[in-house]
């Protein structure tokens, strides 16, 4: 159940009465909002004359469902807005993994000449073995930071573990909870405890209401800024390395209140489908697009057949902007 206590209520007053009724507290638009577990349904009596609104939900999916806010909820990312009433559709591009200096600048030239506002680079990387490139980690996001002070991008990059969130709320723009990370509450507890937007990827074997719980961990603690991303599932297909859940997609758009932005890139898990699928992807009139691009990707550390070279990333581009046009958004 969600409440709003009345005005005249006062926030010590609201945190005495969240710690009575065992409920989460957060300050919401200037409101004290009052969070409990979907099995609550009704306003405990003794609080009944602070209460000026409240909300019932079937299950723990609250804060991010539409039965609360009908409309999706602006996310500001650096100075673009995505959700609200924006219409437009963010593409993050960049390389899977910082690598150097030369090939960031290089990464952050492509986006700036191409009018884009937001560059993606993982400096630590959930990798599969430990044996593979792992991420230049701290001297990763220096390069990133450099990056948006030289070019004036925004960066978005991924928490693998709870103890880097502090570094990369100073050094980015935006925290990716990855595929294999969503799980792990220590990381969104921390998420929770920003205003950063969060980008919370969906897992590989994630419902969609797991995946809204996972949303709900941040929203509860105080960051409302969160945006979730499909990024394809494991099925049992291989000639591809995932399967884009675009039926998910159209549940995360109807059923929740949370900007959704999609990830083809490891999806398909090579270069050859990212334009099309990006394509699919805009035409349903979602809130972004993140796309792997590196300017060698022959040479990449990670991720190396799914990533577009810079003139495909140009290409998919000039490919995207009708279509998001059609839908009536815009690429920004
Ligand atoms: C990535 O964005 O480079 C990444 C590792 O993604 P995911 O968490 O979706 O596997
Ligand atoms: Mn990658």
């Amino acid at each position: 159940m969600i409440i709003h206590l009345r005005s005249n209520v006062n926030k010590q007053e609201a945190s005495q009465i969240a710690e009575g009724i065992k409920a989460f507290h957060i300050i919401s638009n200037g409101k004290n909002v009052l969070i409990t577990g979907s099995g609550i349904k009704e306003v405990p009596e003794f609080i009944s004359d602070k209460v000026d609104a409240f909300w019932t939900f079937p299950n723990d999916m609250q804060l991010a469902s539409r039965n609360y806010l009908s409309e999706t909820r602006k996310v500001k990312i650096g100075n673009v807005t995505i959700g609200g009433d924006s219409k437009n559709t963010i593409l993050i591009g960049g390389p899977c993994s910082v690598e150097s200096e030369d090939q960031i600048r290089n990464s952050a030239q492509l986006l700036v000449g191409l009018g884009l506002t937001t560059l993606r680079g993982g400096c630590y990387k959930p990798r599969t073995s430990p044996y593979s490139f792992q991420g230049l980690g701290l001297d990763g996001l220096k390069l990133l930071a450099k990056m948006r002070d030289e070019f004036g991008l925004n960066v978005i990059t991924e928490a693998r573990d709870a103890t880097h969130i502090q570094e990369i709320i100073d050094y980015t723009d935006v925290i990716q909870v990855g595929a294999k990370a969503m799980y792990d509450q220590g990381i969104l507890r921390a998420c929770a405890k920003t205003n950063k937007p969060v980008l919370i990827k969906r897992g590989f074997g994630t419902t969609l209401q797991e995946l809204a719980q996972a949303a709900e961990f941040v929203m509860s603690g105080g960051n409302e800024n969160v945006i979730l991303c499909e990024r394809g599932l494991r099925t049992f297909e291989t000639g591809t390395r995932f399967t884009l859940d675009l039926c998910g997609v159209a549940w995360m758009q109807e059923h929740t209140n949370l900007p959704v932005i999609l990830d083809p890139s490891h999806a398909m898990g090579y270069a050859y489908g990212v334009p099309s699928l990006a394509r699919a992807c805009v035409a349903m009139g979602i809130d972004g697009l993140l796309i792997e691009a590196h300017p060698d990707p022959s040479v990449a550390k990670s991720d190396a057949s799914q990533q577009l070279n810079h003139n495909q990333f140009r290409d998919l581009l000039d490919g995207l902007k009708p279509v998001a046009q059609s839908v009536g958004y815009k690429i920004v």
